[in-house]
C-alpha cells in the first residue's frame, strides 16, 4: 500500500507539468472558439493523441501510480485548460472504467485498446447508463438485453441519453452500455456489456445543445435490436447467472453494474471541477490586482480580497477531500463515509460558486464572453449534475453514516 503524502514525486511533477503545458499551448487558445461551435475538437484530440496524452499507454501509466493521484493531477490541469474539450479527451475513459469496473482480465485486455485505438487511427469510447426516465434513479432503466442461446449473443434494445461520445460515427467509438437482464430484480438484474463499433442497430439520436462543457459531445444512443456476441458480457454469463441467482434468493450482492464505476470515477469529475475553479480564481486574483476603482487596486477593498481568500480555502479543502477519495479507492480502502460521493460533490459545488465569484470580482467585464469567467461559471455547473446529482451524493454519505436506507 501506498503512504498518503501531499508531496507530490518527481513522475507526478513531470506529469503534472507536461498536461499543464499541454493546457497553455494547445487547449486555452481554442477554448472559446470550441465553446462557441459546439463542435467536437478533433483537432486537439488528435495532437493529445500525438503526443500520447490520448493513449491507453498514457492512462494505464496513470492509473498505474499505487498513490491514485496522477489521474487526479491530469484531470485537473485538462480541466484547467478548459473543462468540455478535457472531457472531449477523457469521456472515453468513461467506458474504460466501466470495462475495468466489471469485466474479466480477458475482456479488460481485449476491449481497453479497442477504446483508444492509434494516434493514426484514433478510436473512442462511451459509458452508456442513463435513460428519459432513470438518472439518478438507475434502478428503474428499461434498455433490456436478452440472451439468444442460439446464437449465443445478447439483444438488446432501448434508449441511452444525455451520453457523453454516445453514437459518434466520426470515429470507431466502443459503447459499454447498462441493461437490464432480470427487469423484476431492478437494479440486482443489471449488466454490463461492450458494444464493439460498427454494430448494427446501434445510432445516434438527437445531439444536445447545452449551457456548458460544450466542446463534449452528449447524444441520445438508441439500441435497436443490436446483437453482440455472448463474450460482449462483461464479467462474463457463469457470473451473471450466479449473481443473479443469489439475487433470487434475497442473498447480499457487492456489485451493481453502475455502481461500481461510479464510485471509481467519481472523486477524477471531482479532481476535473477542481481545475475550473482554479483557473477562475487565478484569473480572478490577477484581475483584482491590476483593475483600479476609487483610485486602488480593487484587492485592496477586504470584500474582494476575503472573496479571493474564500475561494482558494475551498478549492485546497476540495483538493483535500479529491485527493483522499483517490488514494482510498487505489489503495483498496472502503469507502465508509462515502468518501468518493463527497469528494465530486464538496469539488462541484466549490467550482460552481467559486466561478461564480469570479465573475462577481471582475464586475462587468466577468459578464462578458470578452473574459473567459462566464464560460467556466456554465461549463461548472454540470459538476453538480452529472456523475450524481449533489443531491444524490448526500444521499449516499447520509447512508453511509447512518446505516439508515434515508429516501
Ligand atoms: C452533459 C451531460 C453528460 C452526461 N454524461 C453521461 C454519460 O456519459 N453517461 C450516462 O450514463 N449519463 C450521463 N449523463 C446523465 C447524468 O448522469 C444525469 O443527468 C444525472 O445522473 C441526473 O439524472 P437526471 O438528469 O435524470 O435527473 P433526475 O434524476 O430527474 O433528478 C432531478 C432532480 O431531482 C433530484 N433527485 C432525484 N432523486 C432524488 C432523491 N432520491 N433524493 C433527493 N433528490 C433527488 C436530483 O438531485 C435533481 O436535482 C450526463 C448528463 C449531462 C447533462
Amino acid at each position: 500500500m501506498a503512504d498518503f503524502s501531499l508531496d507530490l514525486n518527481e513522475d507526478q511533477l513531470t506529469i503534472q507539468k507536461w498536461v499543464h503545458d499541454f493546457s497553455v499551448d494547445v487547449i486555452r487558445p481554442v477554448a472559446a472558439k470550441y465553446d462557441e461551435l459546439e463542435e467536437t475538437p478533433w483537432d486537439v484530440i488528435q495532437e493529445a493523441a500525438n503526443v500520447g496524452l490520448y493513449s491507453l499507454d498514457f492512462v494505464s501509466n496513470a492509473f498505474a501510480d499505487p498513490t491514485g493521484l496522477t489521474f487526479a493531477l491530469m484531470s485537473e490541469e485538462l480541466a484547467w485548460g478548459d473543462a468540455g474539450i478535457g472531457l472531449a479527451i477523457m469521456g472515453t475513459t468513461l467506458g474504460v472504467s466501466g470495462i475495468i469496473g466489471s469485466g474479466t482480465p480477458e475482456q479488460i485486455g481485449e476491449w481497453l485498446p479497442e477504446c483508444f485505438g492509434t494516434p493514426e487511427k484514433i478510436h473512442m469510447a462511451a459509458f452508456a447508463v442513463s435513460e428519459a426516465d432513470a438518472g439518478s434513479d438507475v434502478s428503474s432503466l428499461r434498455t433490456r438485453a436478452v440472451y439468444d442461446a442460439a446464437t449465443d449473443e445478447w439483444v438488446i434494445n432501448g434508449a441511452k441519453t444525455w451520453i457523453t461520445n454516445g453514437g459518434i460515427e466520426k470515429v470507431p467509438t466502443v459503447h459499454v452500455v447498462v441493461a437490464s437482464v432480470e427487469p423484476e430484480l431492478k437494479s440486482r438484474g443489471h449488466a454490463s456489456f461492450v458494444v464493439p463499433p460498427g454494430t448494427k442497430g446501434l445510432s445516434m439520436g438527437q445531439k444536445f445543445s447545452k449551457m456548458g462543457i460544450r466542446a463534449s459531445h452528449t447524444a441520445e444512443v438508441i439500441f435497436d435490436d443490436v446483437r453482440v456476441p455472448g463474450r460482449c458480457l462483461l464479467g462474463g454469463k457463469e457470473k451473471l447467472d450466479a449473481r443473479i441467482a443469489r439475487a433470487r434468493e434475497g442473498k447480499s450482492s457487492k456489485v451493481q453494474a453502475a455502481m461500481s464505476t461510479f464510485e471509481a470515477s467519481r472523486p477524477l469529475v471531482g479532481a476535473q471541477a477542481l481545475g475550473i475553479a482554479r483557473a477562475a480564481y487565478e484569473y480572478a486574483l490577477d484581475y483584482a490586482k491590476d483593475r483600479k476603482a476609487f483610485g486602488r487596486a480593487i484587492i485592496e477593498n477586504q470584500s474582494i480580497a476575503f472573496k479571493l481568500a474564500d475561494m482558494k480555502i475551498s478549492i485546497d479543502a476540495a483538493r483535500l477531500l479529491v485527493w483522499r477519495a483517490c488514494w482510498m479507492g487505489h489503495n483498496g480502502k472502503q469507502f465508509t463515509s462515502g468518501e468518493g460521493s463527497m469528494s465530486k460533490l464538496v469539488a462541484g459545488e466549490v467550482a460552481v460558486k467559486v466561478t461564480d465569484e469570479a465573475i462577481q470580482i471582475l464586475g462587468g467585464a466577468g459578464y462578458v464572453k470578452d473574459h473567459p469567467v462566464e464560460q467556466w461559471h456554465r461549463d461548472s455547473k454540470i459538476y453538480t449534475i452529472f456523475e450524481g446529482t449533489s443531491e444524490i451524493q448526500r444521499l449516499v454519505v447520509a447512508r453511509a453514516i447512518s446505516g439508515i436506507h434515508i429516501s
